[in-house]
């Protein structure tokens, strides 16, 4: 007799798993649209606020000149792609930052340094930066590359929330992307992380080149990790003129929404971010991200200058949505997030 095996259902997923094989999460990915988008929803829906989006804002504290080679990035001081560069900004002017970043909604102040590491007196400024943050009563997530045990634990004790260490891509495709460190000094550095008590915020980008396997070995990467990531920002490549990937070819758009649904049931209690990329993303390739599972944003870009069309936009489409912003003490999953 041909048994066909039953159709998933959200409750198989409101569980936390850490053994995912490529089989099972490349089945996910591979299920028909609908399907996928349906019961990624339910999930969604079962675990999080519905119809509502975590607005973060995210400033470069220090930009450019980075020894790193990421072959996607405009900060690395490998290409030339006419960036400005910047020294790290003063206490005063990122305080001023998440002043008005607070103002305007964002509940999660994340601060990014084109750093191979941190070192010395800046990474003494960091910290004032992080305990000025927190006491704004904002969440505090800062990137700023990899981390020594003691690094990790000043963090800890400022008071960081998070910390943003994106593993890019799969660790087959790793070399293809960056050379200057390994996939796995990146999975040392969130370890570390983890084990100070700091939430790790982890993902990767998408149309790097990459395969759709891939794709899929870096979300079972992710789902794999001892815990599964706070956050998760799932970015699409800006193609930037001067990088060695300024001119690779777009990603099929829909599997944007694939990635956000894979995600959302193999890390079910996680923060999904719709990161960078979304300004080349039509309003309803959107919208199928966040049915698909995607509850966290970036305002634009040019959030602190007096025009910011992105934000305009952002509240435009969530309004016609019919979503809304998530409060600072709002959206923790109904369940305790931790429970396995
Ligand atoms: S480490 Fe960060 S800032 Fe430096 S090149 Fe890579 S992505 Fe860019």
């Amino acid at each position: 007799m041909n048994m066909t095996p039953p159709a998933p259902s959200a409750q198989d997923f409101l569980t936390l798993r850490h053994d995912w094989s490529t089989d099972e999460v490349l089945a996910l990915w591979e299920m028909p649209f609908a399907d996928l988008m349906a019961l990624a929803h339910a999930v969604h829906v079962a675990l999080w606020p519905a119809n509502a989006v975590q607005q973060c804002t995210l400033l470069s504290i220090k930009t450019g000149g980075c020894p790193e080679d990421c072959r996607y990035c405009s900060q690395s001081a490998r290409y030339d792609t006419g960036l400005e560069r910047q020294t790290l900004l003063s206490l005063d002017d990122v305080l001023a930052g998440a002043r008005e970043a607070r103002d305007q909604g964002a509940t999660r102040y994340c601060m990014g340094a084109a750093w191979r590491n941190p070192k010395g007196r800046q990474f003494e400024q960091v910290l004032d930066m992080v305990r000025g943050v927190k006491a704004l009563g904002m969440e505090t997530c800062v990137t700023l590359g990899m981390l020594d045990d003691a690094q990790t634990e000043a963090l800890r004790e400022a008071g960081l929330d998070y910390y943003n260490h994106n593993i890019d891509t799969s660790a087959a495709f790793y070399g293809e992307v960056i050379t200057t460190r390994s996939f796995d000094d990146r999975l040392q550095t969130l370890e570390r992380v983890r084990e100070a008590g700091i939430h790790v915020c982890s993902g990767g980008i998408l149309g790097l080149g990459e395969s759709r396997l891939d794709r899929v070995e870096m979300f079972r990467t992710l789902a794999n990790l001892a815990e599964h990531p706070s956050s998760v920002p799932v970015n699409l490549l800006v193609r930037i003129p001067g990088t060695p990937m300024g001119n690779l070819p777009p990603l099929e758009p829909l599997e944007l929404p694939r990635a956000i649904a894979v995600a959302r049931l193999t890390m079910p209690r996680s923060w999904v971010r719709l990161s960078a990329g979304r300004e080349a993303m039509s309003d309803e390739l959107q919208a199928w991200c966040y049915f698909a599972g995607a509850n966290s944003i970036f305002f634009g870009p040019r959030l602190l200058t007096t025009d910011n069309p992105e934000a305009h936009r952002d509240a435009a489409l969530l309004a016609r949505l019919g979503m809304r912003t998530m409060a600072p003490d709002e959206g923790l999953p109904a369940a305790d997030r931790s429970a396995d």
